[in-house]
């Protein structure tokens, strides 16, 4: 079982500095201190959970979510994380996911009972008549070529582009706009035809094709932040911004605070964004250690999220994918459909269109899909753009992944968490809580003798279900 205590004769209790409690460094210090570390958290901000956070509106005064946070049955690391901080209940998941063409009419995927991976959903996909048969054909021949490649064949095609990979498999243009686009863009942050095919078929495998559990939405019932009030770990500091690390003989031993306090400890767990990282390792120490040779060249990618509240009920569903813009998706936020909340991902075109030209649009937009929205007025909406909010999983960039440990030569006692670290998964929660684990692993693994067996807090993926296994090759 992950987080197992460590005997007692292992060298551990030590101590751990983990900077950023955003996912990667919360997961990092809940399974560090599971096994008796001795475990500090700093976190900036007088919340946790970063980018999957919330804030106060200042006009409202109510708690709302940096943007809306979805989650799917295969993140089995963010679903443990859940677990550890005894918040399971308080995610709900949807079984059935609702897609709305530009009109507003429904078209849905679910999985028939019974029915094993990869033919649960098959029913479901038969009658999405948003879709022309000819377009439904062509999509079971590429997801039965993506089940046919497997784990390791996705891997092996991590430098090439989806839009290659649909274009050897003749897929339609309007199949690409109508389903790879509401599944993708969204999922990875990026253009559908330029990511990386890896992390593309990745999607369609894991959430939809190796395992009928895979590809349910879990929507958290409660504001992000309320998700992570009361983790497992004593020592949690808020409002506590690290200024510099402190580096002696090539070693990472400390940090220093904004109050100019110095803390001290066996492992430090850098757990902030990239750029703060980088300004943190001094240029000479960065040349002798290889994670950092490719982080500068990671691409940031922005997302919009918009919180609009309306004078009357506007919407039913509890979600939607939409297969036109300029909102991607759609969240009902309330039990009578007054609230929404609207995310546009891979948002470049839109970090300086005026707040109030977006409002009207997507007021618009939201008009078009509802008939009870039609006279609907929009009392307030807030706008907020991350234009930082995940990286671009483009062909290649696992190479400027850094592992969590340090190389051979590489800063001792230095380690990092973050979504951007080398996880095999897109910049998601899922992605950050990967790296926490690992970089909690690779914190023990350097205490502990090389013939000590070392924790493992990984979850493992779904597994393939029969049929999906006899198909796809073996890892
Ligand atoms: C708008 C938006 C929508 C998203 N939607 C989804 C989604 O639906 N599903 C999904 O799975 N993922 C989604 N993501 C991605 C997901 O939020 C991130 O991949 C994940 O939260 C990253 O976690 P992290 O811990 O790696 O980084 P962060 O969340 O960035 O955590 C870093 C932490 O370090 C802290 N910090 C920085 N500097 C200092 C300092 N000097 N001292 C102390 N602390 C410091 C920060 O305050 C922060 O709390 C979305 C991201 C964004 C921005």
């Amino acid at each position: 079982m992950p987080g197992d205590k460590i005997s007692e004769k292992s060298p551990v209790p030590r101590s751990a500095l983990v900077v950023g409690g955003g996912l990667a460094g919360l997961a990092a210090a809940v399974a560090l201190e599971s096994v008796g570390v001795r475990v500090t958290l700093l976190e900036a901000r007088r919340s946790l959970g970063g980018r999957a956070g919330s804030f106060e509106d200042a006009k409202s005064g109510e708690i709302l979510d940096n943007c809306q946070h979805v989650l799917l049955g295969c993140c089995t690391n963010l679903i443990n994380l859940y677990a550890r901080l005894g918040v399971t209940k308080k995610v709900r998941y949807a079984s059935t996911v609702h897609f709305l063409d530009p009109r507003g009419q429904r078209f849905d995927l679910w999985a028939t009972p019974g029915l094993p991976a990869p033919l649960h959903l098959g029913p479901a996909m038969a009658s999405f008549s948003a879709l022309t048969l000819a377009q439904r054909a062509s999509l079971v021949q590429a997801t039965l070529a993506m089940v046919r490649l497997g784990r390791s064949g996705r891997a092996a095609l991590e430098g090439q582009s989806f839009g290659q990979w649909l274009q050897q498999m003749d897929q339609p243009g309007p199949l690409v706009q109508r389903f790879y686009d509401p599944v993708l863009v969204s999922a990875l942050n990026e253009q559908t035809l330029a990511v990386s095919s890896k992390y593309a078929i990745q999607v369609f495998q894991d959430a939809m094709l190796f395992n009928r559990t895979g590809y349910v939405l879990g929507l958290p019932a409660c504001p992000l932040a309320e998700l992570y009030a009361r983790p497992p770990c004593q020592d949690v500091r808020l409002g506590t911004r690290v200024e510099e690390v402190i580096f002696d003989a090539g070693r990472a031993v400390g940090v220093t605070l904004h109050t100019g306090q110095k803390l001290a400890a066996d492992a430090i767990v850098l757990a902030a964004n990239y750029h703060a990282v980088l300004r943190w390792v001094p240029e000479a120490m960065r040349r002798c250690d290889a994670r950092f040779a490719g982080i500068s060249r990671l691409e940031s990618v922005p997302i919009l999220g918009a919180h609009l509240w309306f004078d009357q009920p506007v919407m039913t569903l509890s979600h939607a994918a939409l297969m036109e813009g300029p909102l991607q998706w759609l969240f009902r936020k309330d039990d009578s459909g007054r609230v929404l909340h609207g995310v546009i991902s891979a948002a470049r075109d839109w970090v300086n269109v005026p707040h109030q030209r977006c409002l009207d649009r997507f007021t618009a937009q939201i008009k078009g899909l509802f008939p009870q929205a039609v006279g609907a007025r929009l009392l307030h909406g807030v706008i907020v753009i991350e234009k930082r909010a995940t990286f671009s999983p483009r062909p290649g960039v696992d190479a400027l992944r850094p592992m969590q440990g340090p190389p051979s030569g590489g800063i001792a006692n230095l380690f990092l968490a973050g979504d951007y670290t080398s996880t095999d998964w897109p910049a998601t929660m899922e992605g950050a809580v990967r790296s926490g684990y690992l970089a909690a692993q690779a914190v023990l693994r350097s205490w502990l003798p090389a013939k000590k067996q070392c924790p493992q807090f990984l979850m493992p993926d779904l597994p393939l279900e029969y049929p999906a296994d006899l198909l796809a090759p073996r890892a």
